[in-house]
């Protein structure tokens, strides 16, 4: 089969790999009908050191389930499934405390001898605890949304949730990626009313308007700072999600957080530290977040996105097939691409 290999900073390609097989009993193998290119992809994607053999990359999939191992219950040939970012058994004490990116038989896609998700298929393990049947079919226009349960929708939601969202708090989300509109329309779902959105790409703030944002603020810096304290009657909000990972993010995090509020990251941290000092404790600020367990959201969020009261998968503004993959991460990571649909 095709999938796509990662040899370096700026070095996708998609090649020949070996046909994903059942290697355990816990095994499934599915075939791709969606993937998509993450934010976070673009992390090794700027960064990762020349490597001749490569490694498969790719975190997010949903599709056809086309063999289980003899220990799979409750998935057959056929099903549609939507895999969360992590595989993970769904059993063990982490995973039933809903944390199942901490799961201890669990790993990541595209580690060693694991495939990535931007291929044609995907050999699943620890496929009864991961996969998530989804009651779709094969070409389902939800497929998008859908998909979107994969990393984006639920990271959104896991960051106003850990921050306490509900309909008396303010929100500020900081960020206009994939993640942090996600953020706001996980916001929105929990009811909060006022949602103050700091990005600076229109097209993108005007899809946070669209799923919730009641303000937003294109300012960076203190220039930002200052209009979301002018906004907020100089207080700041209660929570304030992340959504971007990088120094200056959490810096305008703590600016605009009211005294008493809540401060939850996702972005995945870029930096290694984050303001501690004695300012921040004499305003009782409560820093959470974390990588979010999506395989805990799925069940939770799924009605809303079939029933279509939800539209995360509006933030994919371009598909391509699995050879237009290497222009998908330039495209993003230029930023002409929101996020990138892959099509196999
Ligand atoms: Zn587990």
């Amino acid at each position: 089969m095709r999938a796509t290999v990662i040899h370096g900073a700026g070095d996708v390609r998609v090649e020949d790999v070996p046909d994903p097989v059942l290697r355990e009993p816990t095994d499934a193998v599915v075939r791709v009908l969606r993937s998509c290119i993450c934010g976070s992809d673009l992390w090794p994607y700027g960064s990762m050191p020349v490597s001749e053999q490569g490694r498969r990359i790719g975190h997010e999939f949903l599709g056809v389930v086309e063999e289980t191992g003899v220990e799979v219950s409750g998935l057959r040939p056929g099903d549609v499934v939507v895999a969360p970012f992590v595989w993970a058994d769904n059993t063990c004490d982490f995973c039933r405390e809903g944390l199942q990116t901490s799961c201890r038989h669990g790993g990541n896609w595209g580690a060693p001898g694991v495939d990535g998700g931007q291929g044609e298929a995907v050999r699943v393990p620890q496929a009864q605890g991961t996969l998530v049947k989804l009651p779709v079919g094969e070409d389902s226009a939800l497929l998008p949304s859908l998909l979107s349960l994969s990393d984006v929708f639920p990271t959104g939601h896991h960051c106003a949730v850990t921050a306490g969202v509900n309909p008396r708090t303010t929100v500020t989300v900081i960020g206009d990626g994939a993640v942090g509109l996600c953020a706001v329309l996980a916001a929105k779902r929990l009811g909060a009313e006022r949602i103050i959105l700091m990005g600076r790409h229109k097209a993108r703030t005007d899809l946070g308007r669209e799923f919730g944002a009641t303000d937003v603020v294109a300012e960076r810096g203190e220039e930002g700072v200052a209009k979301v304290r002018e906004l907020t009657g100089g207080d700041g909000t209660h929570t304030v999600l992340e959504c971007v990972g990088l120094r200056p993010a959490v810096e305008t995090a703590y600016a605009v957080v009211r005294a008493g509020g809540t401060i939850s990251r996702v972005g995945a941290p870029q930096y290694p530290d984050v303001p501690a000092d004695f300012g921040t404790f004499l305003r009782n600020i409560t820093l959470t977040g974390g990588v979010a367990p999506a395989r805990a959201y799925i069940e939770e969020l799924l009605p809303d996105v079939l029933e279509g009261t939800v539209q995360p998968g509006k933030v994919f503004d371009r598909t391509v097939d699995l050879d237009g993959v290497p222009d998908g991460y330039r495209a993003m990571a230029d930023r002409e691409a929101l996020k990138v649909l892959v099509r196999p």
